[in-house]
């Protein structure tokens, strides 16, 4: 794995994000982070292979197992940026403020043909069922690959701790780290 492409996007005398390093953590590292750039957008992250995926989902991760939420692949991520919370300055890559949104860590219970798969395997075939374990996101979700280029669906399975009747993104608007809000963290400075 590499993290060319995060590190050349960024300037680290400029910005609070951690420069990147792969490394294994080996605690399968799961988080959601709340990002306010020049569109607010949640970026899910997992831990792969010493690094981690990352997707940006435009409306925030959903526990209705009737939507199917668009998740768009983008640049793998450090393993420490999952600690990360703060203000990317203007001017720079994803401007804007982040916080911890949910955190925790994820098991791969990737399936084919009746058989467990690997996480990798799981995601070369662009089909990926996880077991969340965060603070807020629980129990299984898929990430399924669309034909289109970095486009996947994160859906929620329909088990114990899906719920049709609520929208978990305005059920908890703030850090599950600092307990701040996005305009708490703009306001700190
Ligand atoms: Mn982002």
């Amino acid at each position: 794995m590499s993290l060319n492409e995060y590190n050349k996007k960024r300037k680290f005398q400029e910005t609070p994000e951690p420069e990147g390093t792969v490394k294994e953590s080996g605690k399968n590292i799961y988080v959601v982070q709340k990002h306010k750039a020049s569109r607010l957008h949640y970026d899910f992250r997992i831990e792969y292979n010493g690094v981690l995926k990352s997707w940006a989902i435009p409306k925030g991760p959903s526990i209705n197992p009737s939507n199917r939420r668009l998740a768009i692949e983008t640049e793998d991520h450090p393993l420490d940026y999952a600690d990360f919370e703060g203000i990317i300055p203007e001017g720079n890559y994803g401007a804007g403020s982040v916080i911890i949104w949910d955190y925790g860590a994820f098991e791969n219970h990737s399936m084919k043909d009746g058989k467990e798969i690997s996480l990798q395997n799981a995601y070369k075939n662009g089909h990926m069922t996880l077991i969340l374990g965060g603070k807020r996101l629980e129990g299984e979700f898929a990430l399924i690959k669309m034909k289109r280029d970095n486009q996947w669906l994160l859906v929620k399975k329909d088990d114990n701790y899906a719920d049709r009747g609520i929208e978990i993104t305005k059920k908890y608007n703030s850090s599950v780290f600092s307990s701040k809000s996005l305009e708490d963290l703009a306001n700190d400075k």
